[in-house]
């Protein structure tokens, strides 16, 4: 029985297109300044491909998603200012270094948020009473099950934030998988935010890689940042290559896996043992829910074992399915029929 793995978008590989343009990308030294730029061409293209597609002034390269976020809070916020947050976003509860007083320092601000989207009022409110030298959001959502935070919603984010002037931080990891199920372009999606960061990693195949953008001096400040934790490389447009392929041929695509990802959940919805909520499967990422007595790790392991489908866990009441580039329509055919069959002989 061949393995399907549903773990994550980042086991996606580089492409054969990734791998040729990276032996024959030109390179310089990104870390040695060429006017407001690296001396690494590959990687100036990237960034300025970037920019442009998002209708942002600047890009920077970053080695990861994680590294992007911080970077973007540090040059907002300083030591300990406070950042309104979710506690379920990526940022607050994977990224621990921001929040941490012993390292990144910045005070956590809860706003309740129903998928990702804060209670207006509240916000309001807490912009009024307290100093918040930033505002974070997450689209698409991935631990609430990657649902996407409307344009509409984001604008009337904005306006709260613009009316007090506090920055607007982006966390757009999956920004492409966002846009694609809203149908628009991610320069509609994204506009009026102050930074953002998204992955070329994940479901654009990238081996490695994530960007930052907002305004020229946003980013000339983030540059200093990223040096004095250790992201400034040097030959990187070796990777930069394959950011620009990831780009220009892999970031409309990912609306086949947020279509896949719907017809899994839609084929494993009535399956038993558990439940999906079908209002939240708008993106490649499908959150399965345990309504039985079997618990998310023990349905993880016997479902690897039994019928060689992998997923990810996310706690004991809930698992994770991910679709990507490479899990093609017959898998999802097949995965429906084992995990059908699994939840049935629980
Ligand atoms: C993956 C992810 C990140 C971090 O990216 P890494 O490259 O893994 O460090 C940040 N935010 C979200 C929502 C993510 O899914």
């Amino acid at each position: 029985m061949k393995v399907i793995d549903l773990r994550s978008d980042t086991v996606t590989l580089p492409t054969p297109r990734m791998l040729k343009e990276m032996v024959s990308a030109p390179l310089g030294d990104d870390g040695r300044a060429k006017g407001s730029k690296g001396e690494d061409p590959t990687v100036v293209k990237l960034e300025r491909m970037a920019a442009e597609r998002f209708g942002k002034e600047d890009a920077l390269f970053v080695p990861s998603g994680t590294m992007g976020n911080m970077v973007c809070l540090m040059t907002l916020a300083k030591r300990g200012e406070s950042v309104v947050v979710a506690q379920n976003t990526h940022l607050y509860k994977s990224e621990k270094a921001n929040f941490d007083p012993d390292f990144c320092g910045l005070i956590p601000v809860f706003v309740p948020q129903s998928r990702g989207v804060y209670c207006l009022d509240t916000l309001k409110k807490t912009l009024e009473s307290k100093k918040i030298a930033a505002v974070c959001i997450e689209n698409s959502y991935n631990f609430e099950g990657g649902s996407v935070i409307s344009r509409e919603k984001i604008r009337a984010i904005l306006n709260i934030c613009n009316g007090f002037n506090v920055p607007v931080h982006l966390d757009g990891a999956r920004i492409f998988n966002a846009a694609a199920a809203l149908s628009m372009e991610v320069k509609e999606l994204t506009e009026g935010v102050t930074s953002l960061m998204f992955c070329v990693s994940k479901g654009l195949c990238a081996p490695i890689g994530s960007l930052i953008l907002g305004s020229y001096e946003f980013i000339a400040g983030a540059r200093e940042i990223r040096k004095e934790v250790g992201g400034q490389l040097r030959q990187v447009g070796i990777l930069a290559a394959a950011g620009i392929v990831a780009l220009e041929e892999m970031s409309e695509r990912v609306s086949h896996d947020n279509i896949r990802a719907r017809r899994l959940a839609e084929g494993i919805k009535d399956a038993g043992n558990i439940s999906i909520d079908m209002d939240n499967v708008q993106t490649n990422i499908v959150k399965v829910d345990m309504t039985g007595d079997i618990d998310g790790k023990d349905f993880l392991k016997r479902l690897e074992a039994e019928k060689k489908v992998r997923g990810h866990f996310i706690d004991s009441r809930s698992i994770r399915l991910v679709t990507y580039h490479g899990i093609t329509d017959e898998d999802i055919d097949e995965a429906i029929i084992r995990i059908k069959d699994f939840c049935a002989a629980i």
